[in-house]
């Protein structure tokens, strides 16, 4: 059996040139989560969205009578996640965070 030919992608070096300040800091510190909108759904659970500043990502909670979490998801600006890549790893992470604190030294 030949393997499977998978689409490369391209090196993360190049893709970290080319990627905004905004992304690069929310992966490498965290978003900055800000409480946007919220409603009562059907069944008297709430729905919250809250939105990152800095890189417009949006995370919904689903929260019950008792205020846990039931429910999450999230959705990012287009060209947040790195096309090819899939989860990035402890490597692909530490040099993004290294990016990231050489654009601001
Ligand atoms: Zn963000």
């Amino acid at each position: 059996m030949s393997p499977k030919r998978v689409e490369s992608a391209p090196p993360l070096k190049k893709v970290i040139e080319n990627y905004p300040d905004a992304f690069l800091f929310c992966r490498t510190i965290g978003h900055r989560w800000a409480a946007s909108t919220a409603h009562v759904r059907e069944g008297g659970r709430i729905e919250r969205v809250l939105a990152c500043d800095q890189c417009e990502a949006r995370r919904t909670q689903v929260i019950d009578s008792n205020g846990f979490i039931v429910g999450s998801s999230y959705a990012y600006a287009k060209h947040f996640a790195i096309n090819g890549m899939g989860r990035l790893n402890a490597s692909s992470r530490a040099e993004l965070r290294l990016a990231g604190v050489r654009r601001v030294l």
